[in-house]
């Protein structure tokens, strides 16, 4: 028995090792990532829970690293996150992302565009004049514009700092959701704290189904009623879960049952590709 012991604890700080090896490695190629053109983009259409229309395309970030193969950003955000890189990576994005928008010329049929930030992007300095200038760059109005946040928002000495920051970009016309809601461990009455627009409920919730599940989300619907903001549910895979979801009175969907992530904004679909489905 001891032997067993023994040979599963190698096993398992052989693991703790490599998963450590494997952490520093991307840390080192996520500095080069961006200026060695890794990097980009998919879109995942949001579509208003009465399918009538598509409120926002969410973009999500893709790396492919010569070495590494595609990495998922699951994996590589948190330690992004951590080295600070994050920054440089989310200007990309914000760059990026908008230059597509533009460039598709469709952007007036697609909805608004929906950018994941950081709460390190959040608390750097000149955020709200880098959103604005990308803005600029791009003409595109505020009001196309959606910034994703997560709950770690309310969890941080920079409370304050980051509140001044949403207002002032929330002021300029762009709307503020709150990502993964549910997730994590903040009070919902702190939600009057920051100027959200809308509550994204995590996939787990969506997918789950169960009765706790359920009144988790019919809860969060209750809330966000209260507070004038609206839901979305992402994840959304089946046909039963949209009608589910609808039922409850959840305002969009979002998930592979529409659309997977794809490649090229031009790609993503279209209203009348949704009706079809
Ligand atoms: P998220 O913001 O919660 O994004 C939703 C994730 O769910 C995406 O994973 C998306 O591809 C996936 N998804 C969409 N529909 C479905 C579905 O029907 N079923 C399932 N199982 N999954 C679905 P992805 O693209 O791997 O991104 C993972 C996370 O990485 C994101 O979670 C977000 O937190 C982060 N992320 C991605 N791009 C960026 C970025 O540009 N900046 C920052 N800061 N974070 C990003
Ligand atoms: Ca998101
Ligand atoms: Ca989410
Ligand atoms: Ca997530």
């Amino acid at each position: 028995a001891k032997r067993t012991l023994r040979g599963t604890t190698l096993v398992y700080s052989e693991h703790m090792k490599c998963d450590q090896e494997r952490r520093l490695m991307i840390g080192q190629f996520l500095r080069q990532a961006v200026s060695s053109k890794e990097f980009s983009l998919s879109f995942q259409p949001i579509v208003s829970s009465s399918l009538q229309s598509i409120e926002a395309h969410e973009v999500l970030l893709r790396w492919n690293n010569p070495v590494l193969g595609s990495v998922s950003p699951d994996e590589f955000i948190p330690i992004a996150e951590e080295s600070g890189e994050i920054v440089a990576i989310g200007a990309y994005v914000l760059d990026e992302a908008l230059h597509q928008y533009a460039a598709s010329g469709s952007a007036s049929r697609s909805g608004k565009l929906a950018i994941n930030l950081s709460l390190l992007q959040l608390v750097a300095p000149g955020l709200v004049d880098q959103v604005r200038n990308a803005l600029a760059k791009h003409r595109i109005s505020a009001h196309r514009l959606v910034l994703e946040v997560t709950e770690s928002i309310f969890d941080d000495r920079n409370t304050a700092l980051i509140n001044t920051v949403l207002t002032e970009l929330h002021r300029d016309g762009i709307e503020i959701h709150l990502d993964d809601f549910g997730t994590g461990y903040s009070s919902l009455s702190r939600l009057h704290e920051m100027p959200i627009t809308a509550l994204k409920i995590d996939k787990s919730f969506v997918q789950k189904g169960d009765a706790q599940a359920t009144a988790i989300i019919e809860g969060s619907v209750l809330i966000a009623r209260q507070f004038g903001i609206r839901v979305i549910a992402e994840g959304v895979e089946t046909l039963a879960q949209a009608e589910a979801l609808q039922e409850i009175g959840v305002d969009a969907l979002q998930g592979y049952l529409f659309s997977r992530p794809v490649p090229r904004f031009q790609e993503a679909v279209t209203v009348a590709q949704i009706e079809q489905t």
